[in-house]
């Protein structure tokens, strides 16, 4: 009847394929996690347009081809190449699999494209979600999943339906797959956790209170949680004692964080690292585009130790040690290079501590600008204010409001040509810093109030 009908039509006038008329409004995946013979994911995708379109894998070489399906005509193989896929009009759905344990086995686990231990695999999205290649926010996306508990970057809906735009697939964050789930709560927020296997030394509830106790840290800087929820994924890795081998945020909306941890870390260990605290810490910035080491990791860096300090993790003096045992870790990369040179290299470590050693050279200046009514911190819930992504430009124009004065070109242009830690010295006098052979010694100097009110927990007037 439908053939017939359609013939009919097709006498009269070129008609639009029937799946146009009926589309559905949004772009549907439908995903299968199976597990036989082997860990895979098989994805079902339904257009909300038949017209020719480009679709991609932000991370490619996962999935070689994609099965085109278009009516009345067999399913057509499309080759994936560089991550990209060229839909002829009139496609109304896809299908592909993206072959999990086949990818492990091959190249060995990836952070990105697989990893995991029992029934438990984790990954990011941007290895398996073919998305549109133009995002747009308005474009819907509906994301259904089943054959294993996920933990997504998104608040799942009615009938455990994702409602999700094109925009939301361009950063997709990390996913996990079976494994087992705590939460973490805090004042106006949540940490959803996934815990890909058993810690050795520590149960899961345990490990939940320790990631807590991480994001309390993030309220001596911000006033306030800057997501109400955020998915933490923590991988451990079989047979290593070191807690944590290897952190990332992602800028999923919100972000999704990743940790890699030696499963048989001990638990007095995990408490006195600071990666986890790191990678929460890039919550209290926005997402800078283009990306900007020196601010991003810069500001992690430093709000690592002055957070442990007003947290009362470790003394002021252990937080300045650290500091300056990162400035001269800095310096050796640097071998006497400038600031301009640091930048343009942008290689850590020393990319983080050139940025740890212009944030804290910032905090001050904006201190001594406001009598020390102000700080760095007020910088950041100055850029909160302005949505979730930045640019260094608005970063040098967030410095300036809260100085009240123009600070940040003048800064900015006399240290470029300089060497990269040129002025350490100086400022480390001003604010009583002193490097003994017993260790760090604080003292009374000229701008010793203004180093106490970095070591106090918000001290800054912002609370
Ligand atoms: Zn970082």
């Amino acid at each position: 009847m439908l053939t017939l009908s359609l013939g009919a039509c097709q006498t009269v006038a070129p008609q639009a394929p029937l799946r146009r008329e009926v589309s559905s409004q949004a772009l549907r995946y439908h995903v299968t996690y199976v597990r036989e013979p082997e860990h895979a994911l098989e994805v079902a995708l339904e257009l909300d347009q038949q017209e020719a379109q480009d679709f991609l894998f932000t991370q490619p070489g996962g999935v070689k081809t994609v099965w085109a399906f278009q009516d009345k005509e067999a399913p057509l193989a499309l080759p994936v190449q560089g991550g990209s896929v060229r839909l002829p009009r009139g496609t109304h759905s896809l299908r592909y699999r993206y072959p999990l344990d086949e990818l492990i086995r091959e190249r060995g686990p990836g952070f990105f494209t697989g990893m995991g231990q029992g029934e438990a695999r984790h990954l990011a999205g941007k290895s398996w979600l073919l998305r549109p290649r133009v995002a747009s926010p308005s474009r819907r996306v509906e994301l259904s999943l089943e054959g294993a508990e996920a933990l997504l970057p998104w608040v799942p809906g009615p009938g455990g339906r994702y409602a999700l735009t094109a925009e939301d697939l361009v950063n997709s964050g990390f996913h996990s797959f079976g494994g087992r789930r705590c939460q973490a709560h805090l004042p106006g927020t949540m940490l959803d956790v996934a815990l890909l296997a058993p810690m050795r030394h520590w149960e899961d509830g345990a490990v939940c209170a320790w990631l807590k106790r991480t994001a309390e840290q993030l309220l001596t800087v911000r006033r306030t949680f800057p997501y109400p929820r955020v998915a933490v994924h923590v991988v451990p890795v079989e047979g290593v004692r070191t807690p944590n081998l290897f952190g990332m945020l992602m800028w999923s909306s919100p972000p999704s964080i990743s940790l890699l941890v030696g499963q048989e870390a001990r638990p007095e260990a995990m408490e006195a690292d600071w990666a986890a605290l790191h990678e929460m810490l890039h919550m209290i910035h926005p997402a800078f585009v283009p990306r900007t080491a020196w601010i991003s990791e810069g500001l992690a860096t430093y709000f690592t130790e002055l957070a442990r300090a007003r947290s009362g993790r470790q003394t002021p003096e252990r937080a300045w040690a650290e500091l300056l045992k990162g400035f001269e870790r800095g310096q050796e990369q640097a071998a006497g290079r400038t600031l301009k040179e640091m930048i343009e290299e942008d290689a850590p470590p020393g990319i983080y501590w050139v940025g740890a050693y212009l944030a804290l050279r910032l905090d001050v200046e904006l201190r001594r600008a406001t009598q020390g009514q102000r700080g760095l911190e007020d910088v950041l819930e100055f850029l909160a204010g302005q949505g979730p992504t930045s640019t260094p430009v608005a970063y040098g124009a967030a410095v300036d409001a809260v100085a009240g004065k123009p600070l940040f070109e003048a800064l900015w242009a006399r240290s470029l040509p300089e060497p990269a830690f040129a002025g350490l010295e100086g400022l480390l006098e001003a604010l009583g810093v002193t490097l003994t052979p017993g260790g760090i010694q604080l003292q009374s100097a000229r701008d010793s109030p203004l180093r106490e009110s970095l070591e106090a927990q918000r001290a800054s007037g912002a609370r």
